[in-house]
């Protein structure tokens, strides 16, 4: 089956918190802005049961009501939205695509927001009643099937403790499984103080799962005390795992630089290590994993995938244009000897009049026009960053191709090289 191609400025991966928030941004800025989502848009928060931290919802707002205004927003914003699985992705200096059973997405910029997926125990039996079989991972989903029963929860962070307290709603008795000794978790403070005071919550310390038991439905879980090492079976009537999550980032192997635990490395503008690819909220490296920071993430991937498309537009019609021998002098402007030779470079472009256009980028403020021209040196064999070439340094072109980088900038040099730039053809 032929794949049906689709171009658009910016194409997001993952509908979650960060995409719909790198969508509006995106959109906002007059891009042709697609966000593809595999399953649910909103994200993880939809299977949050309340979000009590994220400003502007002062009244305990639930997960899937604060993802459903983000959603609304993004749609009014004029965001396309596509439901569907993102199969492979392709980056290249001339564009980046990204394909789905039925499409090629054709982009000038993506922005990968895929979050992560539920980390599992690894204990016996695990797979088996994964889901519909025992085994949980949304509190706010499956709670009320537990009503008056008794559950366990695997975990003792923020997710496992708030979600726990959340299904003494809903069971007779929650039981928490915890790592550390009497007393630890690694919740926030005010979270463990009222779970410790649930008279519903149980605290099994310093233990793991060792199985989980049944007979086609789970109906125990065995706990191993990490200390004596004896073994305890639990009845219950259903397990929830919160015991964190791994990056969605297979797509991306070998593509793009991840962490040791596969979260996409980024700077402070989001971006990766490939031009015109961000990321945002939870599957990137980083500290704090909420909606909150997964907005701040979304919001500078989008500003940052707006201003990447204007540099590039730039890039090529300005900086490479063919209709003249290109000089284009990259300088820090806060170095003296910079702008002197600045000077130098504007008196050698009057004196070519029409024939020779000269470019100037300050390093500082013109970091992904550099970068930019990094890529294209590195396609010519020239450099491999153009962070490696000193500053000042010149790049010639001529036909809208680079044809030499150079840091020799007297003035005899460089109008040598243009005469024989302008007396060539470049073949
Ligand atoms: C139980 C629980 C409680 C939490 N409580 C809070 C809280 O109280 N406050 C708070 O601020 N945060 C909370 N969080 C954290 C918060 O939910 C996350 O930090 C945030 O939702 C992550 O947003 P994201 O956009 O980075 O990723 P996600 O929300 O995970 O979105 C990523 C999206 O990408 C999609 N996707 C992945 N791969 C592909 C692909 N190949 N093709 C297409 N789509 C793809 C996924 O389907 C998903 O919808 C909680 C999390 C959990 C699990």
């Amino acid at each position: 089956m032929e794949k049906k191609s689709e171009d658009y400025d910016v194409v997001i991966i993952g509908g979650g918190a960060a995409g719909l928030t790198a969508g509006i941004y995106c959109a906002r800025a007059r891009l042709n802005t697609l966000i593809i989502e595999k399953s649910l848009l909103g994200g993880l928060a939809t299977y949050t049961s309340e979000i009590e931290n994220y400003p502007g919802f002062p009244d305990r707002e639930t997960g899937p009501n604060i993802m459903k205004q983000f959603e609304k927003q993004a749609k009014r914003m004029g965001v396309k939205i596509k439901l569907t699985d993102v199969k492979t992705v392709r980056f290249g200096i001339d564009g980046h695509h990204v394909e789905t059973f039925r499409n090629i997405f054709h982009a000038k910029s993506v922005i990968i927001a895929t979050g992560g997926k539920p980390r599992l125990t690894k204990a016996k039996n695990e797979e088996k009643y994964l889901y519909d079989k025992g085994i949980s991972f949304c509190a706010t989903c499956d709670a009320a099937q537990y009503t008056d029963k008794t559950v366990m929860v695997i975990g003792s962070g923020d997710a496992a403790i708030e979600e726990g307290m959340f299904l003494t709603k809903f069971a007779n008795k929650v039981v928490v499984s915890v790592l550390h000794n009497e007393g630890i978790m690694d919740a926030n403070q005010i979270a463990q103080e009222e779970a410790l005071a649930n008279p519903k919550m149980e605290f099994k310390w310093n233990t793991l799962v060792d199985s989980f038991e049944g007979d086609g439905h789970l109906d125990k879980v065995v706990l191993k005390n990490l200390k004596t090492g004896e073994l305890e079976e639990v009845s219950v009537d259903g397990c929830f795992l919160f015991i964190g999550y791994i990056p969605n980032t297979e797509i991306l192997k070998g593509m793009i630089d991840l962490n040791k635990l596969g979260h996409i490395k980024t700077n402070d503008r989001m971006e990766t290590n490939v031009s015109g690819v961000f990321a945002a909220g939870d599957v990137r490296d980083k500290e704090l994993r909420q909606v909150a920071t997964c907005v701040g993430d979304g919001a500078i991937a989008g500003v940052n995938a707006e201003k990447f498309i204007s540099d590039m537009e730039t890039f090529e019609h300005k900086i490479l244009q063919k209709d003249k021998v290109g000089l284009i002098y990259i300088y820090s402007a806060i170095d003296a000897i910079g702008r002197e030779i600045l000077l130098r470079m504007q008196k050698i472009e009057e004196e070519y009049k029409d024939k020779v256009k000269l470019n100037v980028i300050d390093a500082y403020k013109g970091e992904s026009l550099c970068r930019m021209l990094g890529d294209a040196c590195d396609n010519k064999g020239f450099c491999k960053k153009f962070g490696q070439v000193n500053l000042p340094s010149v790049v010639y072109t001529k036909n809208g191709r680079i044809v030499e980088v150079s840091s020799n900038l007297t003035k005899d040099t460089v109008v040598n090289k243009l005469n024989s730039l302008l007396s060539t053809t470049l073949s």
